[in-house]
């Protein structure tokens, strides 16, 4: 039964009014008794050329937290989600204030979000949204964690929750994660004392290693080391530098190609082969890599699917290498980049994601609110 605010999407199968046959698709809202009226009033000759009445989702409103509108992944989202019939808030993470704790009177808003946006010299309060897709980048980490985790505490559905966002960011905690579900990955070690370094490159296989920033993104951070000076050397700079790193086995069969798996709502629904450029290692197209579509073995998709179930991401973009011991996990990522993939691939990844949140099996239950001062 139509609900009244629903989207129906009224397919126009195609007509032979020239001789290319064309598609039309239309999203509307209609309000059931419009919808039913127009139904049963519509001539019968006009029936075969609809295909009408299979309801899409409720009409939600979306927050994309980005902090920038233009960026690629993000304007593809809103257009899909808006193309869909939602309504689309793009707000940019950093202008969302968080105020907690209450005041008089306040008994019944345990925490608010509110948001100073441009143009304006005081704050206003966010819409209420049904759902956000957290697109945080790495420099906003910490806040943007506050952000979703605000907005969970408000019930509100999201994509990637703030605890698997702040696993996936940090790469050690990530490989623990996915060691301890059993999960293929590349030997890996952390050492505190340089005195531990030397049975440390020896419980990865040796040397060549690679050496990497915990919390790195996009090929930065990322180090081959030949020697054990070199791999001495830069975790030194990185302890001077307040920062931590992890040494890993060099999987020199993998000749500079990996491959990104985009998991959406369990399910692998995009992947692309992609291949440094000569004389570098790091795949990722940041790095200058070249991408290309690929379809990837069953086992490197239970993989991926496993290692995003694992960090409790319902959208993930999921790194690997294939070897002779099988496919072994690199990262997860819980704001994967659309644009590369969809142009490599073809694949309208954007679509996947909004059409995940319409129909996500659960939202999280907002807390009850206390009805005492
Ligand atoms: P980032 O978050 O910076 O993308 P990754 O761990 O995904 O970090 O590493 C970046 C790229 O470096 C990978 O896409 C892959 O091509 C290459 N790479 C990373 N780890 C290894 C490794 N252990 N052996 C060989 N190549 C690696
Ligand atoms: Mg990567």
């Amino acid at each position: 039964m139509l609900r009244s605010g629903r989207i129906v999407t009224i397919r126009l199968k195609p007509v032979k009014t020239t001789d290319r046959l064309s598609y039309q698709r239309k999203f509307v809202r209609v309000a059931p008794h419009a919808f039913q009226f127009a139904m049963s009033n519509c001539h019968a000759e006009w029936w075969p050329k609809f295909e009408v009445g299979w309801t899409i989702a409720d009409i939600m409103r979306i927050g994309i937290l980005s902090r920038n509108p233009g960026l690629y992944s993000t304007r593809r989202l809103a257009e899909v989600a808006r193309m869909r019939g939602h309504r689309v808030e793009i707000i940019d993470t950093t202008s969302v204030a968080v105020h907690i704790g209450r005041g008089d009177g306040d008994a019944t808003i345990p925490q608010q979000l509110v948001a100073s946006l441009p143009g304006m010299t005081e704050t206003t309060k966010l819409p209420t949204l049904d759902a956000i897709i957290p697109r945080i980048g790495t420099s906003v980490t910490f806040y943007g964690l506050a952000v979703v985790r605000q907005f969970e505490t408000a019930g509100v559905l999201t994509t990637a929750a703030s605890s698997a966002i702040a696993c996936s960011r940090d790469k050690l905690q990530s490989l623990q994660l996915m060691s301890q579900a059993g999960l293929p990955i590349p030997r890996t070690a952390i050492v505190a004392q340089p005195e531990a370094l030397f049975s440390a490159i020896e419980a990865i296989g040796g040397l060549p290693a690679v050496v990497k920033l915990i919390s790195g993104t996009q090929g930065r951070g990322v180090f081959l080391a030949h020697h054990f000076t070199t791999v001495a050397a830069i975790l030194r700079k990185v302890t001077e530098l307040n920062r931590q790193a992890i040494v890993q086995e060099f999987i020199a069969e993998a000749d500079g190609r990996d491959m990104r798996l985009i998991v959406v709502g369990g399910r692998c629904v995009a992947a692309m082969q992609r291949q440094a450029p000569f004389g570098e290692f790091r795949a990722n197209l940041h790095r200058g890599g070249s991408a290309s579509a690929v379809t990837p073995e069953p086992a490197t998709v239970a993989l991926a699917v496993a290692a995003a179930r694992t960090h409790g991401l319902a959208v993930a973009g999921v790194d690997l290498v294939s070897t002779r011991r099988g496919p072994l996990l690199l990262e997860v990522n819980s704001s994967p980049g659309l644009e590369g993939i969809e142009k490599a691939t073809g694949i309208d990844i954007a679509s996947e994601i909004v059409r995940y949140v319409e129909t996500a099996p659960s939202r999280p239950q907002p807390p009850r609110k206390s009805r005492s001062k």
